[in-house]
């Protein structure tokens, strides 16, 4: 069976296609600039291509992606119906909707209705949806939504101290985000471990350009640093992360800001950028900061100490039972220097990093010492995989 997948954003689309039965990803690409100009980079086990495109819209993004896919030269099928379904990442869709399903017209209206939860995600998610329903009539499509994992945390874990009245008017909570990758790294480390995904207690940590930390029991998500938006939590690439909430109001009226100006401050101007300065990139920061840049290295000691202090609230939380910490994304499975700084000084809580098994990028690996008592690990995430296999699901059951 092949399934295709689709990550749609405002102005991109990535996909692959993949093997189910090889777990091979037999084709993969990028669609950018979508509603400026247009690029477009396609490569297959049969060869690749590159080209400068124009791309109006999402339906021009998706008609590229199918010629690619059905090239003589470099496609890797022969005709769209040897693709079974297509699974889509969704951003989310509130507390309505928190299992994988098949799309219907009443999906779409839902995701829809809470496009003000996702006001950048959900609408471009909806736009690729209708573009794969339009030009591959008669396929499943199916949503996965990145905030499924985290629907089983308490009450207490997610509702904020505001009046209750706003959560009941307009859902204002923690729904938390990066699901589907911390449910993937979630099952390969219990596979890694050998327990059952319902035996493991886990701190999993995404740290990617955007990061996001875990607590897990029992195979579930109990608690999470992302919030009502992706913009709580850690500092990341440009987001300020968690701050005091009397900052926004302090800073919008010195400035003569507005909400929605306060918002890209908040999103796209601060984190590692805003603090460094120099860049939103992890290398580059790294980079400047060996070069002698100050606040480049205060960025990457602010991002250090804040994962450090999250892995100890959610030690608290998961009352110090923890199998193991895992790293994930584009700085945890890469930056070994980062894993130990992040790591450094909890020896006293049984976690003892083996800097020799940590050098370097890692790869399904167990990377603390033979005596830690809370294993680490560093898992590269594959969330394509896990959209690829729940859409199966679905499929197979249709
Ligand atoms: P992601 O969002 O998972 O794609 O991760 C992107 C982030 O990972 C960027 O900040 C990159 O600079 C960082 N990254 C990627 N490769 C490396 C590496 N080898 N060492 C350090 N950081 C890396």
């Amino acid at each position: 069976m092949k399934i295709l997948v689709i990550n749609a954003g405002s102005s991109s689309l990535k996909y692959q296609l993949i093997d189910m039965e090889t777990e091979q990803v037999l084709a993969k690409g990028l669609c950018e600039r979508i509603g400026v100009d247009g690029k477009f980079s396609h490569k297959s086990v049969n060869g690749e291509v590159s080209k400068d495109v124009e791309l109006k819209n999402h339906a021009d993004a998706v008609e590229n992606v199918i010629e690619a896919l059905t090239d003589k030269e470099y496609g890797c099928v022969a005709s769209l119906d040897e693709i079974a379904a297509v699974g889509h990442r969704v951003l989310t869709a509130g507390e309505k909707i928190y299992e994988t399903v098949l799309i219907t017209d009443e999906v779409k209206e839902i995701v829809r209705e809470c496009i003000p939860l996702g006001p950048l995600h959900n609408p471009a998610n909806l736009t690729g949806i209708e573009a794969c329903e339009k030009a591959m009539p008669g396929i499943p499509q199916v949503a996965v939504f990145d905030t499924a994992f985290h629907h089983t945390m308490p009450e207490k874990a997610y509702l904020y101290g505001l009046p209750y009245e706003y959560y009941e008017k307009y859902g204002v909570r923690r729904y938390g985000f990066h699901g589907t990758s911390h449910r993937f790294v979630t099952q390969r480390t219990a596979k890694l471990l050998g327990k059952s995904v319902d035996e493991v207690n886990l701190i999993t940590c995404h740290l990617g350009n955007g990061s996001s930390i875990t607590a897990v029991k029992n195979g579930k998500c109990i608690d999470t640093t992302m919030g009502l938006t992706p913009l709580e939590g850690m500092l990341m690439g440009t987001r300020c992360g968690a701050i005091d909430p009397a900052i926004v109001c302090f800073i919008g009226e010195k400035e003569g800001l507005s909400y929605a100006e306060m918002d890209t401050l908040m999103n796209k101007k601060s984190g590692l950028l805003g603090v460094s300065g120099v860049g939103s990139d992890f290398r580059d920061v790294t980079k400047a900061w060996r070069e002698g840049n100050h606040r480049a290295g205060v960025a990457l000691e602010m991002f250090a100490y804040q994962c450090k202090k999250y892995i100890g609230s959610y030690y608290a939380a998961l009352g110090g039972d923890v199998d193991a910490i895992v790293f994930t994304a584009g700085i945890g499975e890469n930056d070994g220097r980062m894993r130990a700084s992040i790591v450094e000084g909890l020896e006293g809580l049984g976690i003892k990093m083996d800097a020799e098994l940590n050098a370097g990028k890692c790869v399904d690996k167990v990377v603390s010492t033979a005596d830690s008592k809370i294993k680490i690990l560093v898992v590269p995430t594959n969330e394509e995989l896990m959209i690829a296999k729940d859409t199966a699901e679905i499929v197979e059951n249709l």
